[in-house]
């Protein structure tokens, strides 16, 4: 059982209505699950496998789901990163490991399966590149069909490969992400599309389980959870969930949420260090990290709230620091990431430079999509494979001098 309820001035309004906003406000919408009436227990939960669907019961889903298997990613250690910056207990959760490459999927299992229960025949979104990706390839499984708005030029090579290969009709805009959401939000309810971008409740309750499977991996709540920051739904995802574990007393505590942005793209860094009441828009977003190149994140308002709640905090890195940990992420764990996961690893190695964080903390870092996604800026920073004669000669000299 649950309803819709606006954030900011508390209107309820029942879980069928298709809005995405507030329509007495137009503030964000929250879905608000009767948690006293679940009776699920941590118990039934270990029983089943890791993934989204663990944790149904906390979920708005009541049909069978439109599922590619979804989470259960690796949480890693950091060995290696860690104990250069003096972390002991630093992990990384590789949300690359999912079905179509990033943690969207775990928001468009259940955004796509709504789309069914709630009778919609379409559905839309705008993306810097994965969740189209992912909305392409749920829709696909659905069979229902799917349509997307890119920034022009803007978007990782491997993501638009996929949203073209799934099937959806992809319509690249002559502007950047903001402007291309603004436009498929008015297409989607003029045309009566249904709108998969993280102002859509539901999608950010698929990500909230994010936080579940981070706990249930470690065997404890850690001290701080740390994402990428680009629209904000994650991190506004995770701390939601959490705030429901606490309530149904699985959890006594929540971690610090921590949000790393890009330097050229941090109005929520802004908002949080200058106290601002909310987040005001970065009017010329620009990063290596495509991801995270957004200037008006539609859920500022709750990331706000996350971040504060939690006695979290908010930082930002240079893509020059962005692209340093990918290589290192790569190099000394093995990890493969795209450019706007490594700032969340990023973030803490800046943090603890800066003395913010205590170094006996158990630190998850949300790393979000896969390396393979953006295979232009990784061939643009390694050196290109050494070209030789087929003789034994020549191996053996490029071999010796590798070493
Ligand atoms: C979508 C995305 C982000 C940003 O997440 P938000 O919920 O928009 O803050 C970060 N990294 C990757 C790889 C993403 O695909
Ligand atoms: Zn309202």
């Amino acid at each position: 059982m649950y309803r819709l309820s606006c954030i900011h001035c508390g209107a309820e309004y029942a879980p069928g209505e298709i809005i995405y906003t507030c329509p007495k406000c137009g503030h964000l919408l929250t879905v608000d699950h009767d948690l006293d009436a679940i009776s699920v227990t941590r118990e039934d939960w270990n029983r089943r496998p890791i993934s989204v669907w663990r944790y149904r019961e906390l979920l708005p889903v009541t049909i069978p789901p439109v599922t590619l298997q979804e989470g259960g990613t690796p949480l890693y250690h950091l060995e290696r990163i860690g104990r250069e910056l003096g972390l002991p207990h630093l992990y990384a959760k590789h949300e690359g490991m999912n079905p179509t490459g990033s943690f969207k999927d775990r928001g468009m299992t259940v955004g796509v399966s709504m789309a069914i229960q709630l009778g919609m025949k379409s559905v839309a979104c705008a993306s810097t590149g994965n969740t189209s990706a992912s909305l392409a390839a749920y829709a696909a499984k659905a069979g229902i069909p799917a349509i997307v708005l890119l920034p022009a030029g803007k978007v990782a090579l491997g993501k638009v490969a996929q949203a073209l290969m799934h099937g959806a009709r992809v319509i690249a805009i002559r502007d950047n992400f903001d402007v291309a959401l603004a436009m498929v939000r008015n297409l989607c309810i003029e045309q009566g599309i249904y709108l998969l971008n993280s102002v859509n409740p539901y999608r950010l309750e698929g990500q909230k389980t994010i936080g579940f499977e981070a706990i249930d991996q470690l065997g404890e709540v850690p001290d701080r959870m740390v994402l990428p920051v680009g629209n904000a739904g994650n991190i506004s995802a995770v701390y939601k969930g959490l705030r429901e574990l606490e309530h149904l007393g699985f959890i006594d505590r929540l971690p610090m949420m921590t949000g790393i942005q890009a330097a050229g793209s941090q109005p929520v860094v802004e908002a949080i260090s200058g106290g601002l009441p909310e987040v005001r828009p970065e009017m010329h977003p620009e990063t290596v990290a495509t991801a995270i190149r957004i200037g008006a994140p539609v859920n500022g308002e709750k990331a706000l709230i996350a971040i504060r709640e939690t006695g979290g905090t908010a930082g930002s890195v240079t893509d020059e620091e962005i692209l340093s940990m990918q290589r290192e992420l790569a190099q000394k764990e093995g990890i493969g990431v795209e450019p706007a996961s490594a700032a969340s690893v990023a973030g803490i190695k800046k943090l603890i430079e800066e003395g913010a964080i205590d170094r006996d903390e158990r630190i998850v870092c949300v790393v979000t999509g896969h390396l393979l996604k953006d295979p232009e800026t990784v061939i643009k920073q390694c050196p290109s494979p050494v070209e030789i004669d087929a003789t034994e000669q020549a191996l053996l000299s490029v071999v010796r001098s590798s070493f």
